[in-house]
């Protein structure tokens, strides 16, 4: 009969019960005990919770006190040296320690953290599994074990997830060189067969084996690499009684192009996420074996919109009439883990839009529902279904979601639109003109430390405790103290200091149409910090100017050049549950149109500098190459349309918080931004190397202060960090800024830190000076040859 299935549950708790235990513990306020009592009551709510629904496959293992990743490396023995012995291996302080790093002065120990990164192209990050060329396995945590039979004991049948070995190799990185995590392989296994053999005996049926990476582009070596895991793994398991049954599940895109790889593993079940990559199902049902099960995934485990109920019973029905009803499981098209809990808890929301979202405990019920009407006719579920057509037709047809002024204007946006008046040559003297900025000018990007006081006043004006005007007063004596602070230490380019915004992202949606805000909607980013992504729902436009209060403010105070502050259309996008029934491209260039207007009204406010910062650009790129140039083009193209509406005198800056721009580096060059200022301290300035040999031809600010540090930089390091990028850079493409937006830091770091910076810069005026016969007072105006 057909199955409701699960394929993981957010572990976080509906209330963040599982941050509060775990920030209590690293504080020492509560015990491991406690600690691991509120875990166990966690995964009991959200067992009993999926076995109420009617679920039937309800994953275990799917917990974690930190990253799945991690646990798989705790798994398998695979703790890199730095963190203790064989023996501290089943130490959750050890497991800590390797998320988050440990300090103890008392006994000495001084360990930096394993690297983090993003989970494909989800907005979760996952601890990096680290080998080395020694690397030895063996099982040392019995975690999957312990979490199916603790199910057990409370009456749950659960199927144990397992992160499959491969992705596991491939998610990770070697430490030595000459060894390839593949190459590991054979050594892993074992650690694999002993787990599948005891969960069999501890009597699990099914192990649920996530392979996620065949979804991405594998090579021949990958791919034999699956083959040879999954023939060992099911020899081991003939050789002790054959009982658990494999069904490897891949989500977030389309297998096909591993096909013959896929249907040669000797698994008993196959899982497909139906919603990313709808057509790869017909190309697998062709080939899928005699007698192998296949969990369709065909409710959103990334998005929050109700399923549609009638239009996925006639998917389901056509693969059930093909595969048989035996053979088929309902399942969410990924792991829950990426959308948040209950929306009961939402007690706040507008009510209309409400009932469109789908939570995970809402989406329970819409994978019970669908499995109940392909076992009982859709009879069965007329009432459900009945509710669902109703929501659905007022999503549909909303006047709430569908603004035809915007549409209109989108669909009208044309090449001219998306171009400066002139090209970067000849803006870039007369924005010399315009600002009359030194060689190596000085500037931030954007943020100065969100001071316990500044959150505060925030709340506090929230909670309706002060009014408006007390509120504006205290960001205004913000502000000036800013740029107060900025004038007194000579930076170029001042900045407001953001004091009036609590997220970036946030700030902007919160005064567009279209988008929506949850009170108790997280998801997990990392460990213990989870993220509240808005809701665009609808058309997007900007009743009014979001930010030209602020910084004309700002730059009512002073001479210098101030700054204006935006968040570009693709980050907005990246990181907020985005509108299911448009492309991502069209809702991208609604914002891109909103935010274009807010660059033209601060130009008109006589803001002659404006940055629209775009940190999430490389992490919206599809997991896939070959569909990285669509995506590119139409990213480029948005950013252009928010930026191309200014004279030319108007300096536009980007920002972009990270190193590694070799796989997009045409792309940057194409947004045309006249300032681009890029992450690069840490790297010592490696990833220049991208920009110097594309040649790229507009001013780049690598950032000198490395902002994720509470270190103080000095100034002649700054300074040897500027040398250096002149070493792959003309010298008049050169800004000193520092790596991010301060906003985390302390005012005691960051004003020594921005004192050095720009001392540095002075003094690399002069060398420049001395050098190249300039006036140290002017930027040389000297156009840079444009690339190709
Ligand atoms: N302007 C933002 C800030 O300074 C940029 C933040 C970011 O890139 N993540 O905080
Ligand atoms: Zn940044």
């Amino acid at each position: 009969m057909t199955t409701a299935s699960n394929l993981g549950f957010p572990r976080i708790g509906a209330n963040r019960e599982l941050k509060k235990a775990l920030e209590s513990y690293w504080a020492g306020t509560i015990d491991r005990a406690e600690l691991e009592s509120a875990a166990a009551a966690l995964r009991k709510t959200s067992w009993r919770r999926q076995q109420q629904a009617g679920l039937e496959h309800i994953p275990s293992n799917d917990f974690s006190y930190y990253d799945q990743v991690l646990d798989t490396c705790a798994m398998v023995g695979a703790v890199p040296p730095r963190y203790g012995d064989l023996k501290d291996y089943l130490e959750l302080d050890t497991y800590f320690a390797m998320a988050r790093g440990a300090q103890n002065p008392a006994t000495g120990r001084d360990v930096v953290a394993m690297d983090m990164t993003k989970w494909f192209d989800t907005n979760y990050h996952y601890i990096v599994p680290e080998f080395a060329r020694d690397q030895k396995f063996t099982l040392a945590s019995t975690k999957p074990l312990d979490e199916f039979t603790e199910a057990q004991r409370l009456g749950v049948r659960t199927r144990p997830v397992l992160l499959g070995p491969v992705s596991f190799l491939l998610l990770g990185k070697s430490k030595d060189q000459g060894v390839e995590p593949l190459d590991l392989l054979d050594d892993l296994l074992p650690v694999y067969e002993e787990v599948l053999q005891r969960l069999g005996e501890a009597g699990a049926e099914w192990v649920q084996v996530d392979e996620p990476c065949l979804v991405l582009d594998l090579d021949d070596q990958a791919r034999a690499a699956y083959e040879r895991a999954y023939r060992q793994l099911s020899e081991a398991r003939a050789s002790n009684g054959g009982k658990i049954k494999i069904l490897l599940t891949t989500y977030f895109g389309d297998i096909t192009p591993n096909l013959p790889t896929v249907l040669s593993l000797p698994i008993d079940g196959l899982h497909l996420d139906l919603v990313r990559a709808p057509h790869q199902l017909d190309k697998v049902l062709e080939g899928l074996p005699e007698g192998m099960i296949l969990s369709a995934g065909v409710v959103d485990g990334r998005n929050i919109w109700l399923t549609d109920l009638e239009a996925t019973l006639d998917r389901l029905e056509g693969i059930r009439d093909r595969v048989g009803p035996q053979r088929l499981l309902v399942a969410p098209s990924c792991s829950m883990l990426h959308v948040p809990i209950d929306l009961e808890l939402e007690t706040g929301l507008d009510a209309e839009i409400r009932n469109w979202l789908s939570f995970a405990v809402e989406k329970l019920d819409e994978i019970a529902v669908l499995a109940r009407g392909l076992r009982e006719g859709r009879q069965a579920i007329a009432d459900a279904l009945q509710d669902n057509r109703r929501r659905l037709e007022s999503r549909r047809a909303s006047g709430r979601v569908h603004r035809p002024a915007v549409k209109e204007r989108a669909a009208a946006v044309g090449p001219d639109d998306l171009t400066r008046q002139s090209p970067f040559a000849e803006r870039r003297i007369l924005q010399q003109q315009n600002l009359g900025l030194p060689a190596f000018a000085t500037t931030t990007i954007g943020s100065f430390p969100q001071t316990s006081e500044v959150r505060a006043k925030r709340a506090a004006f929230r909670a309706g405790k002060i009014t408006r005007e007390e509120y504006e007063r205290f960001l205004e004596s913000e502000i000036e103290r800013n740029v107060r602070f900025q004038e007194e230490i000579g930076i170029d380019v001042l900045v407001h200091g953001e004091p009036e915004r609590n997220d970036m992202v946030q700030y902007f949606g919160e005064q567009l149409t279209g988008f929506i805000f949850t009170e108790k909607a997280w998801v997990q980013s990392y460990g213990s910090r989870y993220v509240r992504p808005p809701i665009i729902y609808g058309d997007v436009s900007r009743p009014g100017p979001m930010t030209v209060r602020w910084t004309s403010y700002a730059a009512s105070l002073t001479d210098k050049p101030v700054k204006g502050m935006l968040t570009g259309p693709i980050t907005m996008l990246q990181w907020s549950f985005v509108r299911d029934d448009q492309p991502r491209s069209e809702t991208a260039r609604q914002i891109a149109l909103a935010m274009r207007d807010e660059v033209c009204d601060l130009e008109a406010a006589n803001i002659r500098v404006i940055q629209i910062d775009e940190p999430a650009i490389r992490e919206g790129l599809p997991l896939r190459r070959g569909e990285w140039s669509a995506y590119l083009k139409w990213a480029v193209e948005c950013f252009r349309l928010a930026g191309c509406g200014v004279r030319n005198e108007t300096q536009i800056h980007t920002h972009m918080c990270y190193s590694e721009f070799n796989d997009i580096i045409e792309a940057i060059g194409e947004l045309d931004a006249d300032v681009i200022s890029i992450e690069s301290s840490r790297s010592q300035m490696e990833l220049l190397e991208a920009f110097a040999s594309y040649r790229y031809p507009n001013e780049i600010g690598p950032g000198v202060y490395d902002i994720h540090s509470p270190r103080i930089p000095s100034a002649q390091e700054m300074q040897d960090l500027i040398a250096k990028a002149t070493q792959q850079l003309a010298p008049e493409q050169v800004w000193v800024n520092p790596d991010c937006g301060l906003k985390t830091r302390h005012w005691e770091e960051v004003r020594p830190a921005l004192e050095n910076m720009v001392t540095a810069a002075k003094a690399m005026r002069s060398e420049l000076a001395g050098v190249g016969g300039l006036a140290a007072g002017r930027r040389p105006a000297s156009a840079i040859e444009r690339h190709g």
